[in-house]
């Protein structure tokens, strides 16, 4: 008896997160789709020159794409680009930003896990980063906002030990225990902690509240915004297991920028 080999199909949109190289001529791309959380899939040829597939792979690119259902993995049989970003690609620091997002999305999402208002995020913000005064900041905005729509989000209005109502002024944050400690159960607690100062746990709030468009417009000035990305970058680090590599990109650039600027005038104050 003969049984149809025809593989089902499908179309989704996608933002493009990462890439392998596959075989000779091949890449497996990993998408970030509103439907099917991060999905990965095989490009085929798409290292060769002709490739019709190619040129709307690429990374951040925003695309429609047609699949394949694969034993293993599902195969990209057309793409289409949505969106390519071109303020980000064609500036240093917005690139950097983009990246870092793709980076945090790629570590947290998972795999058949629907993310519609997360997706919606970060299509929102790859188009923000085009024209927004700070691209760091927005990175950042988007960090904070990401970790609460995937369920990390930490704790920043109440001891995550106790439940009391934080007062207000300087605190220390707990990675393990993904938020604000009391000083009163900070005494008894085990958990290595990092001092948060009033102001900043401030802007985090404020970054967790506010749409993305106007948290980071938030003027900061550059200590305050070093503090922030401290906490954070340990939170990061405990919630993926590891460091993200794009936060390095994104300090070289930055850094380069202020050295050619003259340090401090690049730095707004705090309102
Ligand atoms: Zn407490």
């Amino acid at each position: 008896m003969m049984v149809s080999g025809r593989m089902r199909g499908y179309k989704t949109e996608g933002v493009v997160l990462r890439h392998v190289a596959s075989g000779e001529a091949d890449r497996i791309v990993v998408l970030y789709t509103p439907e099917y959380g991060k999905l990965r899939a095989v490009a085929k040829g798409v290292r060769r020159v002709k490739s019709k597939l190619a040129g709307h792979l690429e990374l951040l690119n925003r695309v429609s794409v047609s699949l394949a259902e694969g034993r293993s993995m599902d195969t990209v049989t057309e793409t289409e680009t949505v969106q390519a970003y071109r303020g980000v690609r064609e500036d240093l620091e917005r690139l950097s930003a983009a990246m870092f997002m793709a980076e945090l999305v790629d570590g947290i999402a998972v795999e058949q896990a629907p993310s519609q208002p997360a997706y919606a995020l970060l299509t929102a913000s790859l188009e923000l980063l085009e024209t927004a005064e700070r691209p760091g900041q927005a990175a950042r905005c988007f960090q904070v906002q990401m970790l609460a729509l995937s369920g990390f989000g930490p704790e920043l209005r109440k001891c995550v030990q106790c439940d009391a109502e934080l007062e207000p002024r300087d605190h220390a944050f707990t990675v393990v225990g993904g938020g604000i400690i009391c000083p009163a159960c900070r005494a008894g607690s085990q958990d290595a902690l990092v001092p948060i100062s009033l102001n900043v746990l401030k802007v985090l709030r404020f970054f967790q509240r506010e749409p993305m468009e106007k948290a980071a417009s938030l003027r900061l000035d550059a200590q305050l915004f070093d503090e922030l990305e401290r906490v954070l970058d340990g939170y990061a680090r405990y919630v993926l297991e590891r460091d993200l590599k794009t936060t390095e990109f994104m300090d070289l650039v930055r850094s380069g920028r202020t050295t050619r600027q003259g340090r401090g005038t690049g730095a707004p104050k705090t309102t």
